[in-house]
């Protein structure tokens, strides 16, 4: 049991968190680095340590340090966020061997689910639907490695099993690439990941990204919140992520709903989690899970009315769910526009002081954000300012109030993807729905925004 929370997050999801411990009567404790002690969340906090300097390995990644801010402040709990360490095994193991809750799975489960080979292989055996693929880590021998990619098929991609971020893949689409992809992914895994071991599967072609938010609780029960689309993605980033997932027959997601909870249970899963698919052709294709809370978690708030990071802290002060499957209820549809401080055609980042910030309102309007006039973005970690969601009794209704929320919002001194957002909102693929995860590369690539840009 604790009482008090120690945050080893910054930004918007380290504000959501603290709010959900105070609508719980729990007290907590930020820890910042030298460049953050001007967040929101560190003022809102009862307690704020700053643990160093600005770059992230020399603040938010130091694991000794926060645990020792942990017990100096009296913290029976640390809510790691997503990001930083909350994938990290080792860390997860060190809090709990310091006797402090982890707000996430065991570390045990963390380190199952974080190699992608182990991943896959207990994903099969709880019978969750893989991408076809090699049967654990590919053989040192160059003939095994040609028969297995035979078997598997062109185009295949070579992955590397502790990969993460968008790294470590490898497209191979002639027999003849194959040796040198799997020999170049291996030494850029070990290097990068600590961890050579790769293997290959199927490349999907034309795949859309689809996800099952779930919950299990310390006492053997878990449920499965719906899916969430995030096929708008640019080099592997999501932008926009919407629930329910248009067009998907919703049979085919109860069933792949109640898999994902009974593999949690299979495998000692507690907390939140989410499994990532690829969908393609009616058939879904398990990639990887994610361990923590994921930025696009208020998308299934909107539609369920469940509070996940609460659910996070009451599973972890020993607290069955607050609900059964039968109590969940999918209503609506919600959308999330992910804010980025970045020039919306290039990309590049824009630190800066935000000179004004005006957030939208209204019927169905979210937003989460720790952004305020006159807050200086540091230049040192991710350009996520902040989440703008929008929920409506169709998809056409959270479409219509997303176009006027994102009117309304008022950015200024730094550049946003809120004009790339106004135009996606206009987009015909993205009013359609049912979109690939290419498609906004493609959009981009086909100069679809050129007139914009003016
Ligand atoms: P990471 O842990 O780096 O995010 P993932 O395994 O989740 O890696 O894959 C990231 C992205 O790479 C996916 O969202 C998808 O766009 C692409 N990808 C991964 N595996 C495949 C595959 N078998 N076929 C096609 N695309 C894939």
């Amino acid at each position: 049991m604790f009482d008090t929370v120690l945050i080893a997050n910054r930004g918007e999801i380290a504000l959501r968190v603290v709010r959900a411990c105070k609508a719980l009567g729990l007290k907590t404790v930020a820890v910042h680095s030298e460049a953050d002690a001007n967040l929101r969340h560190v003022a809102l906090a009862d307690q704020a340590i700053c643990i160093g300097p600005a770059p992230s390995p020399k603040s938010y990644l130091q694991k000794g340090e926060i645990i020792l801010a942990a017990k100096l402040a009296g913290a029976g709990a640390i809510h790691p966020g997503y990001g930083f360490l909350s994938e990290s095994a080792e860390f997860a193991e060190m809090v709990e061997n310091a006797g402090i809750t982890f707000i996430g799975p065991p570390s045990a489960a963390i380190r199952l689910m974080g190699d992608k080979v182990s991943a896959k292989r207990a994903m099969t055996d709880s019978g969750v639907p893989c991408v076809p693929g090699s049967d654990g880590a590919l053989p040192e021998d160059n003939a095994l490695i040609r028969e297995v990619a035979d078997r598997v098929g062109y185009p295949l991609i070579v992955k590397a099993a502790g990969g993460g971020g968008g790294r470590g893949m490898r497209i191979v689409r002639e027999p003849a690439e194959l040796l040198q992809a799997v020999a170049m992914t291996r030494e850029e895994a070990g290097r990068a990941f600590g961890n050579p071991s790769v293997y290959v599967e199927r490349f999907l072609e034309m795949p859309r990204h689809v996800e099952i938010q779930v919950l299990a609780d310390k006492h053997g029960n878990a449920v499965w919140l719906g899916e969430r689309d995030c096929s708008m993605q640019r080099r592997n980033q999501k932008i926009i992520e919407e629930s329910p997932a248009p067009g998907i027959d919703r049979a085919e997601i109860a069933r792949i709903g109640e898999l994902c909870a009974k593999a949690c249970i299979d495998v000692g899963y507690t907390g939140a989690g989410t499994f990532e698919f690829l969908y393609e052709d009616g058939s879904f294709f398990f990639i990887e899970m994610n361990t923590r809370v994921q930025v696009e978690h208020p998308v299934t708030e909107l539609v369920t009315g469940v509070d996940i990071v609460a659910e996070q802290l009451r599973i972890a002060l020993g607290d069955p769910l607050s609900m059964t499957q039968a109590d969940i209820r999918f209503e609506g549809h919600a959308i999330e526009c992910r804010l980025n401080a970045e020039n919306p055609w290039t990309f590049a980042p824009s630190p800066g002081r935000v000179t004004d910030w005006i957030a939208p309102g209204g019927p169905g309007v979210r937003v989460e954000s720790h952004m305020y006039a006159g807050y200086t973005i540091p230049p040192n970690y991710d350009s996520l300012i902040g989440k703008l969601l929008t929920h409506g009794a169709s998809r056409e209704q959270a479409v219509a109030r997303m176009r006027v929320a994102l009117e309304e919002i008022c950015v200024e001194g730094i550049d946003t993807t809120v004009p790339l957002h106004r135009e996606l909102m206009r987009e015909p693929g993205f009013r359609d729905g049912g979109f690939d995860i290419h498609h906004l590369e493609r959009l981009i690539d086909g100069g679809a925004f050129n007139g914009a840009k003016g």
